[in-house]
């Protein structure tokens, strides 16, 4: 199948080009010597997590794979890496749950314990099942969200210890301002951390210890000393820099979002645009319609306000985002036509019509942007990034 047959509709394009360089600068930064577990929650940031645990197993690039929900693991596919469920095990008798945990148990994934009683219901599944259950403690340090408080830790990381049915396989937390350069807040959490974590062995386990992991993609890049056995990056896989478009950190963007012009229409001027009526034609001009709109998570705060690029040339949405359509205003790309690529959002960090651009004016952060992206969007792999021209070469095709 050739790029150009599927973009009658619009589409995701997902470069695993983008996706492999991105995994070798993170690789880079962290060395050899500390795992690296991929984060795919969220359908990968809506990349399509099948298709990058795929392209991450195969090239080596990741070491384990983690999803926040037993729904997400059961999605991915087999590909011989060690799975990591981050939501925290609670409430194991409501709805079926509990299946869902006797699956995640059989299948060896690690589960997160931010409790005694999880430690002493998971021990019990496992029992049943006469398995043993991989999990990990997580530990909160100062974010106040889910983990046991650092100054509970022990007990839970006793709880979990003194249960022959379960293995103790990680101890991690969680940063609240990874992202911030000078904080202080990270410092104290990782300081937390390792007052709870420093010299703990697991001695029933011959004096193996369980994995100590702190760091997502911000503090990787900007807290080497927190990296420990094992890194956590989401975002930074996916080419997008915390710190912004202007970080130079050589992070190459992995979507791209085209949809084709579908209609070209010449307005007056005067001639008002969309519902609301909010864009009125200065002048006359052409008007594109593209099949795109908040259903598919083009946000309607880009109303008026967002770029799309048509041949390299930024054209500016007018009127209202729709359910399913934009209009944009072709005034200043006199060459584009019925049938030309639209991007939406563009894999150039520095396009008006990058994540970054969209995510200001949406008055959100890149992470929303992509989570929105709805299923409507088909994501199509192509191999590698080569921008706008027709020798992209579409190997696999996600519906
Ligand atoms: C989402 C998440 C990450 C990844 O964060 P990025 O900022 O995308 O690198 C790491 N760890 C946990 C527990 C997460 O939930």
């Amino acid at each position: 199948m050739d790029a150009h047959t599927c973009l009658g509709e619009p589409r995701l394009l997902i470069s695993h080009g983008a996706l492999r360089h991105n995994a070798g600068v993170l690789r880079a930064a962290v060395g050899e010597s500390v795992k690296i577990c991929a984060i795919l929650k969220a359908d990968a940031y809506g990349h399509g997590a099948a298709g990058v645990a795929r392209t991450l197993a195969a090239d080596g690039l990741a070491d384990a794979l983690a999803v926040a929900s037993l729904d997400e693991a059961l999605a991915l596919p087999e590909v011989g890496l060690p799975v990591v469920v981050f939501r925290p095990v609670e409430n194991i008798y409501v709805g079926r749950q509990r299946e869902q945990l006797e699956e995640a148990i059989g299948r060896g994934w690690t589960l997160t314990i931010c409790s005694a009683a999880a430690a002493g219901d998971v021990a019990r599944l496992a029992l049943g099942m006469g398995k043993r259950a991989a999990v990990q403690v997580k530990i909160d340090t100062g974010m106040s969200r889910s983990g046991v408080d650092d100054g509970e830790a022990h007990e839970v990381i006793d709880a979990v210890t003194r249960q022959p049915a379960l293995r103790l396989g990680g101890l991690c937390t969680h940063f609240a301002c990874a992202d911030e350069v000078d904080d202080v807040a990270t410092g104290e959490q990782f300081r937390r951390f390792c007052e709870v974590t420093d010299g703990f062995v697991d001695s029933r386990a011959g004096g193996r210890r369980p994995l100590r992991h702190v760091a997502n993609t911000a503090a990787m890049l900007l807290h080497p000393h927190t990296h420990l056995d094992m890194v956590r990056p989401g975002l930074g896989l996916y080419g997008i820099d915390p710190m912004g478009a202007a970080s130079g950190r050589n992070l190459k963007p992995v979507m791209k979002w085209v949809a084709p012009l579908l209609m070209v229409r010449p307005v007056r001027k005067g001639a008002s645009v969309g519902y609301g009526l909010t864009w009125t034609a200065p002048r006359e001009t052409r008007l594109g319609l593209v099949s795109v709109g908040y259903a598919d998570g083009y946000m309607r705060s880009f109303s008026n306000r967002a770029k799309v690029m048509i041949n390299g040339t930024a054209a500016a949405v007018v009127g209202r985002v729709s359910m399913d359509l934009i209009t944009v205003d072709l005034g200043s790309v006199p060459s584009a036509q019925q049938g030309d690529e639209v991007t939406l959002l563009e894999d150039d960090p520095a396009s008006p019509a990058s994540v970054y651009a969209l995510a200001e004016l949406g008055g959100t952060i890149p992470y929303e942007i992509f989570c929105r992206i709805g299923a409507r969007v088909h994501r199509v792999v192509v191999e590698e990034d080569v921008g706008r021209d027709l020798s992209r070469r579409v190997f696999e095709s996600a519906g």
